[in-house]
């Protein structure tokens, strides 16, 4: 975006997702008008909590990292009640073959794994080692082993991103990686090593924001070199630490989960932006721009419009926004999963995952997330509730759904997790756009149409969808906030 005189209207954000949200409540508590529009008739975009029933669901698994960004974790401190900010340990799994192995490998998976993968894990962590290559599957194999590829992540990959999606060829890997990025869309090397590894990046990084330059240590230091592939003592002392690391350390990550269910943090915030002044239209349907040049002159929705806005803040998909913005749209696919919300008519067995990746190619879905093991009563007292996640398209079909519930069942009853009499009831939700897809060339793509946004001077894309960012909800809410710094006059890249 350009330097541009200020605007007389206020900041429209389309979306009370993480991002919006993040980026709403920034500015209008630093004295912003704003207006945020949002299409549903609840916030939280993929972030929200949904009703089966007396059964209570987030949409698929969605637990907080509290690792990311201490001004994001203050926002939502600042807007929940004390009681409602629950950190809980991140306990995941993956089921290889016939074990349940914890995710990412630790020591205590040492012998449930492979030895050649949990030898090529640790030695990688340790020595802070990174696969360089660019495919996904090349990436994952230098990271965790070929065996453990052909295992586990291989048949996983084919789950989840099966190519009957109809993407052609290989996943990039930074869709793996959820690599990092800036404000502006620029891969944020300074966030991401794997980033750092290629000086390209390193380069654009730097010639986009020069003040880091400015920063960078005096030269003299340890060479790239040096830094990447530390040798001798150096290497063993990084070997002794990482050991002691993987051995000894309870290296659970601590992930946010509020009482009710992880919509409860962007409508605490949304309350909290609402309570102190700021505008929030629900239900606000067909927004669209009107331009000048690079320029929005006006947004428009139905029952509403402001002109001249300040700035406009899209948090929607980016192919919609291309077409308001009448900037040419690429090929960077999305693609849609179906959950099954199931009510079970009692309470299942006591267990530490939160989900578990399930790479069995014999069962239909790829992820199992349990809602009453991250905080009880997420359901009618004696009962359960389960959720899977399928990507297969096939179900997509009403008709080749109807015997999707017993394929579930014998899935479940395989995993040892419950019979089929046990479920009382399933629904199916489709979540469309949920996760962007990264093809080898999505970078190329993405650099186009940034290439045409940077050219207006009051519109920011940002977001999951928006920015076409395989992230989280804290990275998401993240760049919203640095969103709001950056128009402030106040962003630190
Ligand atoms: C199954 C699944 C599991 C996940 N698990 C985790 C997890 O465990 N931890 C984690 O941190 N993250 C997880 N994520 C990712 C997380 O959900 C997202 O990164 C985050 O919620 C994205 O927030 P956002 O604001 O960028 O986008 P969104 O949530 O997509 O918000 C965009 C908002 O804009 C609105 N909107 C779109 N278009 C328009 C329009 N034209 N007009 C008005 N409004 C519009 C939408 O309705 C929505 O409310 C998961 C995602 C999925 C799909």
């Amino acid at each position: 975006m350009t330097n541009a005189p200020p605007r007389s209207g206020p900041i429209v954000v389309v979306g009370a997702g993480m991002a919006g949200l993040g980026a709403a409540a920034t500015l209008h508590r630093a004295g912003k008008e704003v207006i945020v529009l949002e299409r549903l008739d609840v916030v939280g975009g993929l972030a929200r909590t949904v009703s089966f029933g007396e059964h209570v669901f987030d949409v698929g698994p969605h637990y907080f990292f509290l690792d990311v960004s201490d001004q994001v974790n203050e926002l939502i401190k600042s807007s929940m009640k004390p009681e409602e900010w629950r950190p809980i340990d991140f306990k995941i799994g993956a089921k290889i073959g016939k074990r349940n192995v914890p995710w990412p490998p630790s020591a205590s998976a040492a012998f449930k794994l492979p030895p050649s993968s949990i030898y090529t894990f640790l030695r990688n962590s340790f020595t802070q080692n990174i696969p360089t290559a660019y495919s996904a599957k090349e990436y994952m194999r230098g990271m965790f082993g070929g065996k453990l590829w052909d295992v586990f992540l291989g048949p996983y990959m084919e789950k989840k991103v099966p190519s009957r999606t109809g993407l052609k060829g290989e996943l990039h890997r930074d869709w793996w990686n959820q690599t990092a990025r800036t404000v502006h869309n620029v891969p944020d090397v300074k966030r991401d090593k794997t980033l750092q590894l290629e000086p390209k990046l390193v380069e654009r990084y730097l010639e986009r924001y020069p003040q880091v330059k400015a920063q960078q240590p005096a030269e003299g230091g340890d060479s790239k070199e040096e830094r990447s592939h530390p040798k001798g003592i150096k290497r063993a002392w990084l070997i002794v630490q990482g050991l002691f690391r993987t051995a000894f350390a309870k290296n659970y990550k601590k992930v946010l989960y509020p009482p009710r269910g992880v919509g409860m943090i962007t409508e605490r915030v949304a309350e909290a932006y609402e309570r102190e002044g700021g505008t929030l239209h629900l239900k606000a349907s067909n927004v669209a721009f009107e331009t000048e040049g690079h320029h929005i002159t006006k947004v428009t929705w139905d029952g509403g419009e402001v002109v001249e806005p300040e700035c406009v803040i899209w948090t929607g998909s980016i192919h919609r926004m291309c077409t308001l913005a009448g900037i040419p749209r690429e090929e960077l696919p999305f693609f849609t999963i179906m959950l099954g919300l199931m009510k079970i008519n009692r309470p299942l067995a006591e267990g530490d995952d939160l989900y578990t990746y399930i790479a069995d190619e014999d069962i239909v879905f790829n992820r199992i997330y349990y809602p009453n093991r991250s905080v009880g009563g997420l359901c009618p007292a004696g009962k359960d509730s389960l959720c899977v996640e399928i990507t297969r398209t096939e179900f997509r079909d009403e008709k080749e759904r109807a015997g999707l519930l017993d394929k579930i069942a014998e899935g479940l009853e395989k995993l040892g997790v419950c019979k089929r009499e046990d479920i009382e009831d399933i629904e199916y939700m489709f979540v469309p756009d949920s996760y962007p897809v990264y093809p080898m060339d999505y970078r190329e793509k993405l650099d186009r149409i940034w290439a045409e946004h940077d050219k207006f001077d009051n519109l920011r894309s940002i977001g999951r969808s928006g920015q076409f960012w395989y992230n989280n909800m804290a990275r998401s809410m993240r760049v919203g906030v640095e969103t709001a710094n950056d128009l402030l006059g106040r962003y630190e890249p």
